[in-house]
């Protein structure tokens, strides 16, 4: 390696506030007006710039992405005892609140030409439970589901669509904003997603009604009273109205992270897929990612752990492709339909640094320590 400067930490995906200062200055106006809490000019604003981004009619901004998707499932109407579908190859985050409303996940596995959920799998387990309540959709990596294939089997057993597009703000499945296929759609601005506000999420919907009850759950269900008065069981997963601020200044760069996500994934794909035994995710004529993180398989000697332990010794962050749901210890007492496709994912993927932060210095050093796995 030719690089003599001090070997400083290249992340994942770190929070990345714009050059302009946007969002300090909706911080400001928060405190200038004093609208700290709890709701105000920036949480409306926020829902109303999202929902018009993603070309959704309504918004609801939330603390985070996790309690997005528990209101999903809400307004969806799942209760105790029901199934859900869920991608096993995801974050657990999209798993847990199927748990908090006492319903039961099943599992389902992914493709390789998505590495989302598979609609053959989804199909079998239509066969196998008719009773679904719901389906959950993620879009990993942003990469785009299947869409099309999902929704016209969701549409044939009638059943609801609910997008995790918490890793895909910004990606397009032919033309159309993922997370506004489904019933619902929740987003993710937690610390190392493409934006974030250091912590949020929303959900969205064409239901402004539902979007209407999402907020009234998220606000304690408060009914209209003088006094407190409570019909329905409440939650306090409102978003703060200086965390909105954050939120727009940062929907203003999203473009700008998106393309530099891309250039970010075209520099590792144009320096690494010749390789042996590297293959880069997939990409679709169907899909416009957001590349939020780039991400390959290893199936030759190189190993993913040489890759994590030669990163790391160079102070370079890196990590495995998300551990599967049915081979979590908490997770896998329930059905799991599918073979081996997310397993083989995990067990040969790598998602490299992807942080928008990087300078071509900076992609170059990550490139030359990877490449040195292949010359011992
Ligand atoms: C980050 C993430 C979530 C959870 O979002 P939070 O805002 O952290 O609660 C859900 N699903 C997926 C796939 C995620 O990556």
């Amino acid at each position: 390696m030719t690089t003599t400067k001090v070997n400083e930490r290249i992340f994942l995906s770190s929070p990345h506030m714009s050059d302009e200062g946007y969002e300090l200055e909706y911080v400001k106006e928060a405190f200038d007006t004093n609208w700290i809490a709890p709701l105000g000019e920036n949480v409306n604003g926020f829902e109303i710039e999202l929902a018009e981004k993603v070309g959704s009619k309504a918004a609801a901004a939330l603390s985070s992405g996790t309690a997005a998707i528990h209101l999903a499932l809400r307004a969806a109407g799942v209760s105790e005892g029901d199934i859900v579908f869920c991608p096993t190859l995801t974050f657990s985050a999209t798993a847990n609140p199927i748990i908090y409303q006492n319903a039961v996940p099943v599992f389902i596995d992914s493709n390789y030409e998505t590495w989302n959920i598979c609609p053959q799998a989804l199909e079998d387990a239509f066969l196998r439970y008719p009773e679904v309540k719901a389906v959950i959709v993620v879009h990993l990596y942003g990469l785009s589901a299947d869409m099309d294939r999902i929704v016209e089997l969701c549409k044939k057993y009638n059943v609801a669509i609910i997008e995790d597009a918490a890793e895909s703000l910004g990606t397009y499945y032919k033309g159309k904003h993922t997370g506004t296929f489904g019933d619902y759609g929740i987003f993710s601005f937690n610390g190392n997603k493409i934006i974030t506000t250091s912590g949020g999420g929303m959900l969205v919907s064409n239901n402004e009604e539902k979007i209407s009850k999402a907020r009234f759950w998220a606000t304690q269900s408060r009914d209209q009273a003088r006094h407190y008065q409570h019909s329905e069981l409440g939650f306090n997963y409102r978003m703060s109205n200086v965390v909105a601020g954050i939120g727009r200044g940062q929907l203003k760069v999203l473009n700008q992270r998106v393309e530099k996500k891309k250039y970010i994934y075209e520099f590792y794909k144009r320096e690494l897929s010749e390789l042996e035994g590297v293959q880069f995710m997939p990409s679709n004529d169907w899909d416009e990612p957001n590349y939020w993180l780039s991400s390959m398989t290893l199936t030759g000697k190189v190993r993913p752990i040489h890759i994590f332990e030669a990163l790391e010794a160079e102070n370079i962050e890196s990590r495995p492709v998300w551990k599967p749901m049915h081979l979590q210890p908490f997770f896998e007492k329930y059905d799991y339909i599918g073979e081996d496709v997310s397993e083989n994912l995990f067990e040969n993927g790598v998602c490299l640094p992807s942080d928008t932060k990087m300078t071509d210095e900076d992609l170059e050093r990550v490139v030359e320590t990877i490449k040195g796995m292949w010359l011992k």
